[in-house]
C-alpha cells in the first residue's frame, strides 16, 4: 500500500474547495483605520461578536491587535476567553454580561461584563463584594427595549449614595436602534437620553456609536465608537454609497455545465421557465453554506425579497440565479459568458469583490451580517495578510 501523500502530489485545499472564502486582513485592517480616523478624537473599539461576523475570531482578532485595537466587544463570555488566549492585553467587554457560575471565568480571563440588568447589578455587588474589586461596564437602555438598565433606574443608581464605594463602571455604553436611518428623529431622543447619563456617570467614559453611529457624526462618538459591520465590510447606513472595502469574498465551484431548452424549468418545484435555450453552471453551494434559499428570489415567497434574486460574478459577467437553492447546489443561468470564458471546475463568485455583499442579502430580503454570520462549516478558508 502506498500512502496517499508518496502516489499524488498534494494541491492547495484552496484550488480544489467546492466553496471558498477568502478574508483580505488587510481590507479588514485598513476599515478598522478608516472607522478610527472617522471617530478621533474617540477611541475605536473592535467588535468580534459571533465568530468576528463569521470570519474568524483569531486571524481578525490578531489582525485588529496588530493593527493597533486595544478594546474589543464580544456576545458572550466563551468568545471572551478565546479572544483572551491571543489579545492578552486587550480590554475585553463581553455584551451579555455576566450569570451566575460565571464568575470566576470573568476573573480568570479579565473579561468585563456590561451589566444590563438589576438583576445582573446585584450579582456583580455580591461578586465584588466577596472576591474584590473587578472592572465591570454598564449598558443603559435609550429605547432600544433589548439589553440594559432603563434611564431612569441608572440615573438614581449614579446618584445612589449607597452603592458600594467598589462599584464604578469602567464603561458606560448604550445601543442606537436606528443609526442606520440618519433622518431618523429617534436617534436625537436616543442621544439626549445619553447626555443625561453623561451628566449622571460623570467621570466615566461613554460609548454610544457603532458603526452607524459612528458615521452620523461627532456628536453620537463620545469616548469610544463601537464599530463591527463596517470593519468586516458591510454597509452601515441605509441609502449611503458604502465607504468600506469588500473583506470576505465567497466562491463556489461549478460542477457541471449544462444546456437546456426553452420552456424546460429549472430545480425544485419547476418554479422557474427558461425563455430561451439556456446554459446553466450547477455550483456547490446551497443554503447548508449560507447561500439561503430566499436568495433564489423567484419562486420562493419571502416577504419584501427582490423577485429576481441573486447574481453571482463570473469572467467579467454577472450571471444570475435559475430556479430554488437548494441544500448543496445553486444553478446560475450563463448562457451571456462566452463558453470559452467558463468551464467545470471555475468558481463563481457569490459575493465580494464584485458582487457587492449587501446586494446578495438584498436579493434574499435580509442584511450582510446575517449573510456573513451563516457561512456554515464546508468553507475552505484563505486570509490574506496585510503585507501580501
Ligand atoms: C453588535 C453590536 C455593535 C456593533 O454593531 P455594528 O452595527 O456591526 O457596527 C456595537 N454595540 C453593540 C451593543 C452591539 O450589540
Amino acid at each position: 500500500m502506498t500512502d496517499l501523500q508518496d502516489a499524488f502530489i498534494l494541491p492547495d485545499e484552496f484550488d480544489i474547495a467546492p466553496v471558498r472564502l477568502t478574508v483580505d486582513l488587510g481590507a479588514l485592517v485598513d476599515n478598522w483605520r478608516e472607522m478610527a480616523r472617522r471617530s478621533a478624537p474617540a477611541r475605536t473599539a473592535a467588535v468580534v461578536k459571533a465568530d468576528a461576523y463569521g470570519l474568524g475570531i483569531e486571524d481578525c482578532g490578531i489582525a485588529l491587535y496588530e493593527a493597533g485595537a486595544r478594546d474589543f466587544f464580544v456576545a458572550v463570555l466563551q468568545e471572551g476567553m478565546l479572544l483572551r488566549s491571543f489579545a492578552p492585553d486587550a480590554r475585553i467587554y463581553v455584551l451579555s454580561g455576566i450569570w451566575p457560575g460565571q464568575e470566576a471565568y470573568f476573573y480568570e480571563n479579565d473579561l468585563v461584563p456590561v451589566l444590563a440588568s438589576e438583576e445582573q447589578l446585584s450579582l456583580w455587588m455580591a461578586v465584588t463584594a466577596e472576591h474584590g474589586d473587578h472592572p465591570c461596564a454598564l449598558q443603559v437602555d435609550t429605547g432600544f427595549n433589548r439589553l440594559g438598565l432603563p434611564l431612569e433606574e441608572a440615573i438614581a443608581l449614579a446618584d445612589d449614595v449607597s452603592r458600594p464605594a467598589s462599584f464604578s463602571p469602567v464603561l458606560v455604553l448604550s445601543h442606537l436602534h436606528s443609526g442606520d436611518t440618519p433622518s431618523s428623529p429617534l436617534n436625537q431622543q436616543q442621544l439626549a437620553s445619553f447626555h443625561r447619563i453623561a451628566e449622571a456617570f460623570d467621570g466615566i467614559e461613554l460609548s454610544l456609536a457603532a458603526s452607524a453611529g459612528t458615521f452620523l457624526g461627532p456628536d453620537f462618538h463620545f469616548d469610544m465608537t463601537r464599530p463591527g459591520i463596517a470593519v468586516y465590510g458591510g454597509e452601515a447606513v441605509n441609502d449611503m454609497p458604502n465607504p468600506m472595502k469588500p473583506v470576505a469574498t465567497a466562491e463556489a465551484r461549478i460542477i457541471q455545465i449544462r444546456d437546456a431548452k426553452k420552456g424546460e424549468t429549472v430545480s425544485y418545484g419547476g418554479t422557474y421557465q427558461l425563455t430561451r435555450d439556456s446554459r446553466l453552471a450547477v455550483v456547490s453551494a446551497g443554503y447548508a453554506d449560507g447561500y439561503m434559499r430566499s436568495l433564489s428570489g423567484t419562486g420562493v415567497p419571502v416577504r419584501q425579497a427582490v423577485a429576481g434574486g441573486a447574481c453571482g460574478f463570473i469572467a467579467g459577467h454577472r450571471v444570475p440565479v435559475v430556479g430554488r437553492i437548494t441544500m448543496d447546489l445553486t444553478i446560475f443561468d450563463v448562457t451571456d459568458v462566452p463558453p470559452s470564458q467558463i468551464r467545470a471546475g471555475d468558481y463563481v463568485e457569490l459575493f465580494g469583490r464584485n458582487i457587492p455583499l449587501d446586494e446578495a442579502a438584498r436579493a434574499g430580503g435580509t442584511i450582510g451580517y446575517e449573510l456573513l454570520t451563516s457561512l456554515g462549516l464546508r468553507y475552505e478558508r484563505r486570509y490574506l495578510f496585510p503585507d501580501d
